[in-house]
């Protein structure tokens, strides 16, 4: 039988490609994973943006910076790729972080830059949503290893 292909988010694989130049390693999901596909990605990087890299939110529907510019045409072009990369191979599932501007699946911040969540979904979340392609985060795995 197949085995089933999720796609993940980089950060939560450990792999240093957060804003600030960290990771989300993350037990639950390397857990989770075993047996499994994986085509790890990082929208962000693949747009282009250095490691680390100013935090963006998104605003109104534009991914903007703390001085307010608007980077939503960057940040499109890495989830685009990712978007791509899915024409030559499906996926049947995708993991990604909660809560980032590109991947958070059901909350994000609110562009205000003072920690506050809306619901909402960052860009790439979105886009998979959008395809039919189920998105869960890293909070969604935990819970469903530790029942
Ligand atoms: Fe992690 Fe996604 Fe942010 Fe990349 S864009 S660091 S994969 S949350």
């Amino acid at each position: 039988m197949k085995p089933c292909t999720v796609l993940v988010s980089a950060c939560l694989l450990g792999q240093n490609v957060k804003y600030n130049g960290g990771n989300n390693d993350n037990p639950a999901v390397h857990a989770f994973l075993k047996g499994k596909r994986i085509i790890p990605v990082c929208p962000e990087v693949l747009s282009g943006m250095p490691v680390p890299r100013p935090p963006v939110e998104i605003y109104e529907g534009r991914v903007v910076n703390e001085k307010g510019a608007d980077l939503t045409a960057v940040y499109q072009k890495g989830v685009d790729k990712v978007i791509q990369q899915l024409t030559k191979e499906s996926v049947d599932l995708a993991i990604l972080k909660a809560r980032s501007p590109t991947c958070g699946n059901r909350e994000i911040y609110d562009g205000t830059f003072s920690h506050s969540l809306i619901p909402g979904q960052g860009l790439l979340a979105a886009a998979l949503t959008k395809l039919g392609i189920p998105v869960l985060n890293e909070k969604d795995i935990e819970s469903l290893m530790n029942r």
